[in-house]
């Protein structure tokens, strides 16, 4: 079994708010989010960072956060969004398996960058993750 926290949510090892996946990919809620619906995208396969990343693995990565955008959009009507990838500690790297942030953001929402990761609130993101997942919205 693989020792990275983010292998362990795409084989379920790890429980997660799954909110969309495909061949290559699978996005979840992030756990301390910086905004209301903040949530990360994955390649399946392993890799580091940006610069270890394979090329197809990243732009199928970057078509599920363009597609979770988009969803969102529909659902939670955002006025805006931060895609961000943190490359390497300096970079605020802290979980060392590729990820883009997908930050839902409101005209009059509090956030700086970097935010100061806080747990929770678990049933707000559950019920947010059930909108994203939902068919009808
Ligand atoms: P980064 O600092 O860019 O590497 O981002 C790692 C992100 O993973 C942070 O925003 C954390 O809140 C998030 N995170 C850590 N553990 C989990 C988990 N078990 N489920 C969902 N998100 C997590
Ligand atoms: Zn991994």
């Amino acid at each position: 079994m693989s020792d990275c926290l983010f292998c362990g949510i795409v084989e379920g090892s790890i429980p997660s708010q799954t909110v969309d996946s495909d061949e290559r990919t699978v996005s979840f809620m992030d756990i301390n989010p910086a905004t209301p619906g903040h949530a990360l995208v994955v390649p399946r396969a392993h890799s580091t960072d940006l610069i270890e990343i394979d090329p197809e693995d990243l732009a199928a990565a970057s078509v599920a956060a363009q597609r979770l955008a988009r969803r969102m959009e529909e659902v939670l009507e955002p006025d805006g969004f931060n895609l961000l990838n943190a490359c390497r500690p300096a970079a605020w790297q802290t979980v060392f398996h590729y990820h883009w942030h997908v930050i839902p953001r409101y005209e009059d929402d509090p956030l700086e960058l970097p935010w100061i990761p806080r747990g929770g609130p678990e049933e707000e993101i559950a019920a947010i993750a059930a909108k994203l997942r939902s068919d009808d919205g």
